[in-house]
């Protein structure tokens, strides 16, 4: 290779992410140094000094990968040479259908093959700025990224690009909203930009169903702070639902969840009492937030009363709310295809400072900014992976197919799991069984996982097959 080709690639942040991207570009023969700050400064999460450390769960989730998401996400990792499920089926530990690893042989596995590799060299420093002889870098300093670069990153992307909390609403595949009892309109009817006068799905209450709806919500389990987090702020326009319910049996009707300027065309003669609403969250249309409900009740709480919304009861989520102490970009607007800060290319960003959402799909993400550092510094063309691919579907979330909005509070782009809403639908969408027996509820919708999930297998087989192609 000649001598612009050897230069190191930079990676700031040895987690999930940074510990990917390093092996990916070292594979490819390109040589990094990685910068960790542990064990010189630690974050409020972590623990040791080791590469990759799992901050909670050692879970990486349903391993399931013909018909969950991340389960597929891990059998795309496995076919890219992923260094993280290396680790993890090399360290797992009896969990039923999902893939739980033993925490300390996991990270010790993933320090010992970047330690051990001679184009990776690591240094145990913080860096608060990249210098600008670093012509390439990758950032992956996760959730946690330490407050002197925060701010560095903060002052290069511009004031509200970076965000130091998240406050997650719940999302809901579109297609599991009953439309019988739903319907769409916008407030008023108003078109606004870019809208039709019927971009919200809205879900009626009657007053004994409010009622009730508010007493749950305040009755409801709730997660607590950690100890760190306690600071974490409520701004307003984004008070968890269930404090806004706190504050009044009424508060939430003239709130988000007010009935004005919306008229029920399944009911019209009777006037909602509350409304809530949902919001198109995806350019696919696949994935409807709902708006206003960011909230600290525990998840099961969430699937419980959430599906007492009428039009809700058997809705399916592909996320649901939160709100927690994290540092993530408004990637969408900052960064292009391929992870890149539009405003300073030499900058990529990787793991969860992108915003999506778990150990697997950072240490993903991770994988996809160190191909493509790599194939850059080598002068060769990188072909983004398949939209139908759970690569592609996530990185497609992270830089462009998130829908924002200009209402106040907090961004709407929020932090996002994999999920098979992410995923283009289906040409034909499979109804019957290869005996002709017509597929109904439950079995439809695994078949149509089934596909979603073959789908995306084949096309990694043949983006990986082009891509080696390229480089030949
Ligand atoms: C408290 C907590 C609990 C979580 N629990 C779970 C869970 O159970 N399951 C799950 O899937 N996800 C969980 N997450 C999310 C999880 O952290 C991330 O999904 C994942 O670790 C992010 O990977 P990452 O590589 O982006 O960041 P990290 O894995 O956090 O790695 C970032 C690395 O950058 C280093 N660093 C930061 N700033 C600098 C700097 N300036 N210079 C050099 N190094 C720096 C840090 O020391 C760290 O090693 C949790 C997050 C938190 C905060």
């Amino acid at each position: 290779m000649p001598p612009s080709q050897t230069q190191a690639i930079h990676i700031i942040g040895g987690g999930l992410a940074g510990s990917e991207a390093a092996w990916q570009i070292a594979v490819a023969g390109v040589p990094v140094v990685l910068h960790e700050m542990r064990p010189t400064r630690s974050t409020a999460a972590h623990r040791t000094d080791g590469l990759a450390e799992l901050v909670c769960s050692n879970s990486l989730r349903s391993d399931d990968r013909q018909t969950n998401a991340v389960g597929l996400l891990h059998e795309e990792m496995r076919r890219l040479g992923s260094l993280v499920m290396r680790a993890a089926d090399g360290n797992q530990v009896p969990a039923g259908g999902a893939l739980a690893v033993d925490r300390d042989g996991f990270s010790n596995a993933v320090t010992h093959a970047l330690t051990t590799h001679p184009l990776i060299e690591i240094r145990r420093e913080e860096v608060a700025l990249p210098p600008s002889d670093w012509d390439s870098v990758i950032v992956a300093t996760g959730p946690l990224t330490s407050p002197a670069l925060a701010e560095a990153i903060g002052q290069i992307t511009g004031e509200n690009a970076l965000a130091f909390f998240d406050a997650i609403a719940p999302i809901v595949h579109r297609d599991s909203i009953d439309m019988s009892v739903a319907w769409f309109q916008s407030r008023y009817d108003k078109a606004g930009p870019g809208g039709t006068g019927a971009d919200y799905i809205n879900c009626p209450m009657d007053r004994v169903q409010y009622e009730a709806f508010v007493a749950a919500l305040v009755a409801g389990d709730k997660v607590s702070f950690h100890e760190w987090e306690k600071s974490t702020p409520y701004f307003d326009g984004c008070l968890p639902i269930e404090v806004m319910a706190e504050r009044g049996p009424e508060t939430l009707r003239h709130g988000p969840m007010k009935p004005f300027g919306l008229t029920n065309p399944n009911n019209p003669q009777e006037k909602s009492y509350a409304v809530v609403q949902l919001r198109q969250d995806n350019k696919l249309g696949t994935l409807f937030n709902m708006v206003g409900f960011q909230t600290k009740l525990k998840h099961g709480e969430q699937t419980r009363i959430f599906r007492t919304i009428p039009g809700l009861e058997r809705a399916e989520f592909a996320r649901l709310g939160g709100l927690h102490r994290n540092t993530f970009l408004n990637a969408p607007k900052l960064l292009d295809n391929r992870l890149r800060l539009v405003a300073m290319p030499r900058l990529r960003f990787a793991g969860q400072i992108t915003g999506c959402e778990g150990y697997v799909e950072s240490a993903a993400i991770g994988l996809l900014a160190g191909r493509f550092a790599a194939a850059e510094r080598r002068g060769e063309p990188s072909a983004l992976p398949p939209p139908t691919t759970a690569h592609g579907a996530l990185l497609a979330y992270i830089t462009g197919d998130h829908i924002g909005t200009n209402e106040p509070g907090p961004n709407s782009y929020q932090p996002m799991n994999v999920n098979l809403g992410l995923f283009p639908p289906l040409a034909i969408v499979p109804n019957k069984l290869p005996d002709g027996t017509r597929l109904r509820g439950p079995a439809k919708t695994q078949a149509k996982k089934r596909a979603l999930s073959a789908r995306a297998l084949a096309d990694l087989d043949q983006w990986i097959g082009s891509v080696r192609l390229a480089a030949e």
